[in-house]
């Protein structure tokens, strides 16, 4: 049995900024991963809720700046049917398809999966493999922290508690090439086990007739193989500056096997996801080299 939480509903982003100022009180978003919690099965539920789903400010998907910005209120059906997503981020467009059912894409937040922290979040890497940038807002100011710093420990996130994330950003670069794959038990409503997002810019070939450019600026990032979402900086040194041929491919999966530590638990072996990530990388650069 869960508890009845008491719940406040502002509409303007200032007055749920004094809110949380005032008391200790939790966000909620779409509620797709805060409700689960109210069933008090896992931890301490929440007394006091903030909800923040009439706050038009953390709404919409616009391009300033040189970046993509996606309100933290941004749904997982609102970025599918985005053309804007589409055309400067595929990448983020195929992990969206990818979560939960129509259900969960309908209610939950990019927001809400960046916050909750979990290290099998399926935005997380394309997240940190596009250099994303989150910007908080609490009654103090606002401030940018980079995705690479956002998330320091298991469940654990840079947002002090009286702040929201208001927005993610993602840099938008030309000609940078990203790459996305979940694996999981099953295509739908599964947790993944191992889940992949690379990054890329072409360089300048070495010679005039060669067939790949090398790579360079490569980001590799991963969930669900850590405590964590993390960059697999050792491999993403072994691919810099190759291009995409079948030896860089071997050497990258090696280099990224022994990179990862993964851990045991319900969903799969450690081993098992050392293996898969090595293949997933492996095929992704077979891909992207067209062999
Ligand atoms: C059946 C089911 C299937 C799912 N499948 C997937 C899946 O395939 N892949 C996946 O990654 N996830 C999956 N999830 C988890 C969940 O849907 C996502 O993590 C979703 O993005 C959470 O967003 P939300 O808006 O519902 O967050 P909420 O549940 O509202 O909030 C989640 C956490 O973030 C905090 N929070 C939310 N918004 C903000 C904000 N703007 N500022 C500060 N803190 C905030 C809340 O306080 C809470 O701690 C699934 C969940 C269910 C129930």
């Amino acid at each position: 049995m869960g508890i009845e939480p008491s719940v406040t509903s502002p509409r303007l982003l200032h007055d749920a900024y004094a809110i949380l100022a005032e008391r200790p009180v939790r966000p909620i978003a779409g509620g797709t991963d805060l409700m689960v919690a109210l069933t008090a099965e896992l931890g301490e539920p929440p007394d006091q809720i903030v909800d923040l789903w009439g706050l038009d400010e953390l709404r919409g998907i616009t391009v300033d700046s040189g970046a993509l910005s996606l309100g933290a209120l941004t749904t997982y059906t609102e970025i599918r049917r985005s053309a804007v997503c589409r055309e400067h981020l595929p990448v983020l467009v195929e992990a969206a398809a990818t979560i939960g059912a129509a259900q969960i894409q309908n209610r939950g937040t990019l927001g809400g999966n960046v916050a909750n922290a979990s290290p099998a979040g399926d935005t997380l890497p394309v997240l940190l493999a596009a250099d994303a940038t989150f910007v908080l807002g609490s009654i103090r100011g606002e401030r940018t922290v980079a995705s690479s710093e956002f998330w320091p420990a298991y469940r654990r996130t840079a947002l002090a508690p009286d702040e929201l994330l208001l927005r993610i950003r993602i840099p938008l670069l030309a000609g940078r090439e990203m790459r996305f794959r979940k694996v999981g038990t099953r295509r739908a409503q599964s947790i993944s086990k191992v889940v992949m997002a690379l990054g890329w810019r072409d360089g300048e070939p070495a010679e005039p007739r060669s067939v790949a450019a090398p790579w360079t600026e490569v980001r590799l990032a991963l969930g669900s193989v850590a405590a964590t979402p993390i960059r697999a900086r050792a491999t993403e040194a072994a691919l810099e500056g190759r291009p995409p041929t079948p030896e860089t491919a071997d050497q990258a999966a090696e280099a990224l096997a022994a990179e990862l530590h993964p851990i045991d638990d319900v969903r799969s072996t450690a081993e098992y996801r050392r293996i898969v990530a090595a293949r997933v990388l492996h095929r992704l650069i077979r891909e992207a080299g067209g062999w």
